[in-house]
């Protein structure tokens, strides 16, 4: 074995036993790029800022050095005082808190260190339950930890380690206020760990505020390194959903996920397909914790194929071998293409991302070639029985809305270019209902956009396929540049 590949082994970071024992059943072999960076870091007691989504691995990355650190505090007694949360997690969403909590379980099995974890949309009373017994490790959304601290049912002044996953979610989601309240509640001398997908300046201002002298732990950028996830892009000329239909047939795609963009969008979509006899479930913010638990579940044991979701399915997630995904819309936000692509191709597989594109996507393409700094050429589809699209552009033409003089499938894509006038007419008026002549009209698109009150995740891309590790340095001053620790194909 080379130098190298020892450097990856678990055993060579001096984990204690049960800690070991835990990652070599769960069959991990070599540790992944932001485990082999991070996990040293950590346990030399330096915050980390850290770039990397989920599916790269970060779990364990920041779990198993703190189990390390609180195993001096592992207890066999019964006392909830011997028990006090020493690691607490903060993450966006319920999905994401569970998933976490259940991976911290796994390594912890063998120590005694407790771990449990609190959400909101549960009964709170079992919750309250668990936290006077003691837990060691506390995973939490922000909102339930407050209500936890309100009625005084769990105790932060042990807590010596905080990790904050997924903060630029936490942010677009609007927790700022409770994160600092939770902050400020916390001992000052504590270890903070802050993952996110992307170093926007408030996640910077959030470091800046609350990290100290943060090591800067990254891992391969989009352009840098080749992926296991075939893109495609098509422009498609007729509905939607019919093209959606012929595409999962042409791919041979067996089960996908389904981002729309607005939770009506969502339900009505899957309700559609569910009609024409797909096995289909939906799942969205407005659904009950429960309701959002039953359709991963369904989707996890095969029972449904396709399951159509917002973006709060698009982070976070750790569903294995989801072997396509589907942008019925293409996400107002480019970053939540990247995390919506990284629910397939992860921890080395092979994955499709299928792409729909609308005639008035051609902005949102834009901001997705920025990200992926690839050029993206649509491939126009026309769905199979169905007469060229004329009356959806509102041109007497009769028209293909992507190319002109339109064409068979094959043809290239060229964006709409809206005249001076048009786009004067295209801008929004307030407070009206106004829409232009000139934009197609489509049922999905013409529910109002709400922002994504998702999680995250990227793709997995450690394994021989990709570049790992790229950079490990100090770094108090983080570049200005945003951060997606994610990885392309780049042919
Ligand atoms: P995470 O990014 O923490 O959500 O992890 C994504 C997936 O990778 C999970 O299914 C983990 O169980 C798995 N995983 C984490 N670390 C490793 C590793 N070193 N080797 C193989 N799989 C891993």
């Amino acid at each position: 074995m080379s130098e190298e590949d020892l450097s990856l082994e678990f055993a060579s970071l001096g984990l204690a036993e049960p800690i070991l024992r835990a990652v070599a059943e769960k069959g991990y072999t070599k540790m992944s790029p932001i485990q082999a960076q991070a996990i040293p870091v950590v346990l030399s007691g330096r915050d980390v800022m850290g770039a990397a989504q989920t599916g790269t691995g970060k779990t364990a990355a920041f779990t198993l050095p703190l189990l390390q650190r609180m195993m001096p505090h592992a207890s066999a007694s019964m006392s909830p005082a011997r028990h006090p949360v020493r690691a607490l997690v903060l993450a966006p969403t319920r999905e994401l808190a569970d998933q976490v909590a259940q991976n911290v379980h796994e390594y912890a099995k063998y120590t005694q260190l407790r771990s449990a974890v609190v959400f909101g949309g549960m009964d709170i009373k079992p919750q309250i339950a668990e936290l006077k017994k003691g837990v060691e490790v506390l995973v939490a959304t922000p909102g339930r930890l407050l209500d936890h601290i309100e009625a005084k049912s769990c105790n932060l002044n042990h807590v010596e380690y905080v990790v904050l996953d997924e903060a630029d979610r936490m942010l677009d989601i609007g927790f700022l206020p409770d994160l600092q309240r939770i902050l400020s509640y916390l001992p000052k001398k504590r270890i903070t760990l802050l993952f996110s997908a992307t170093f926007s300046p408030e996640i910077k201002r959030l470091s800046a505020s609350y990290l100290q002298d943060p090591v800067l732990v990254e891992v391969a950028t989009p352009n840098e390194t080749a992926s296991a996830i075939t893109q495609k892009f098509y422009a498609v000329d007729g509905d939607k959903r019919t093209a959606l239909v012929q595409l999962a047939k042409e791919h041979g795609i067996k089960q996908a996920f389904v981002f729309t963009n607005s939770k009506m969008g969502c339900g009505r979509l899957a309700r559609e397909l569910e009609r024409e006899g797909l096995r289909t479930t939906a799942l969205h913010g407005d659904k009950s914790q429960d309701e959002r638990l039953k359709a991963l579940e369904a989707f996890k044991s095969g029972e449904v194929d396709l399951l159509v979701a917002t973006d709060v399915a698009a982070r976070g997630l750790d569903i294995k071998d989801v072997p396509a995904v589907f942008n019925f819309d293409l996400p107002f936000h480019a970053e939540d293409y990247v995390h919506r692509i990284g629910r397939t191709g992860r921890a080395g597989a092979t994955g499709l991302a299928i792409s729909l594109v609308a005639p008035s996507d051609s902005r949102l393409l834009v901001e997705i070639e920025k990200i992926t700094k690839t050029k993206i050429q649509p491939e126009v589809f026309r769905p199979q029985g169905q007469q060229r699209s004329a009356g959806s552009t509102g041109s007497s033409t009769g028209r293909s809305p992507y190319a002109a003089g339109g064409s068979e499938r094959g043809e290239r894509y060229e964006p709409r270019r809206a005249s001076p006038r048009q786009e004067e007419e295209a801008k929004p008026v307030r407070g009206s209902s106004f829409r232009p002549k000139f934009m197609p009209r489509d049922p999905f698109f013409d529910q109002p956009y709400e922002p994504a009150a998702s999680t995250d995740a990227g793709p997995a891309a450690w394994e021989k396929n990709s570049a790992p590790v790229v950079s490990s340095r100090l770094s108090p001053n983080i570049k200005n540049k945003r951060k997606v620790a994610a990885l392309f194909k780049t042919s």
